[in-house]
């Protein structure tokens, strides 16, 4: 059975940037992805990366560990079969988390999520033909495109190993997820809401379409 674990870990907004935001080094990477400019979760962005979170002070990570079984490993031996069923999988783990966290935003003021990779809310999005956002309630910037450090933030802060793999499998996968808050947030009643997030694995003989 395919299994998940969450990891929150907390810093305040302006050592956090000085320590693993480096735009241009991050930037550099992001126009070699197919998002970029093809998403408008991803650089190049209509905000501004340097400038966005001066109004929050502090900013929780979300780490979300897909844990894989050994029948799965098994049953996914190839490196086309990897691909497809890592997509499938981590697209719709990746929207289950970023709703957990729309719902968190309801509930504490000032808070504003980020989702790990491209948005995933739309099979086509819109940003190619030039069309607006479709759904600007649900969208939020990838940590990855304010030019953040995710592998060093994931061991340093989160205590995880980025494992990647397509001659098999690997052990887990992890999501990174975030969210800010401006001062005189009820932080307590914040990491409850965070600590009380549960992510079902979708499992492998479950449709992944
Ligand atoms: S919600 Fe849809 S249109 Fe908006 S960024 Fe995401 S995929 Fe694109």
């Amino acid at each position: 059975m395919i299994t998940t674990k969450i990891t929150v870990a907390h810093s305040d907004v302006a050592s956090f940037l000085s320590k693993f935001q480096n735009v241009p080094r991050f930037l550099a990477y992001c126009k070699q992805c197919q998002n970029y400019n093809a998403k408008w979760s991803c650089p190049e962005l209509t905000i501004n990366p340097k400038t966005y979170l001066n109004d929050y002070s502090e900013i929780y990570l979300i780490g979300l560990k897909i844990i894989y079984d050994e029948e799965t490993k098994k049953e996914i031996n190839t490196k086309e079969k990897i691909i497809d069923f890592t997509t499938k999988l981590l697209r719709k783990m990746k929207n289950q988390l970023s709703d957990c966290l729309l719902e968190v935003e309801k509930e504490i003021p000032n808070s504003v999520s980020f989702s790990s990779g491209g948005c995933a809310w739309c099979c086509k999005c819109t940003r190619p033909s030039g069309n607006p956002c479709r759904k600007p309630e649900k969208m939020r910037y990838s940590l990855d495109s304010f030019g953040i450090d995710l592998s060093r933030v994931t061991e340093e802060f989160l205590n995880i190993k980025l494992l990647w793999g397509l001659d098999e499998l690997p052990d887990y996968h992890t999501l990174i997820h975030a969210i800010v808050v401006k001062k005189d947030t009820d932080c307590e009643l914040l990491m409850q809401k965070l600590n009380a997030i549960k992510i079902n694995a979708i499992q492998l003989n479950k449709s992944l379409k």
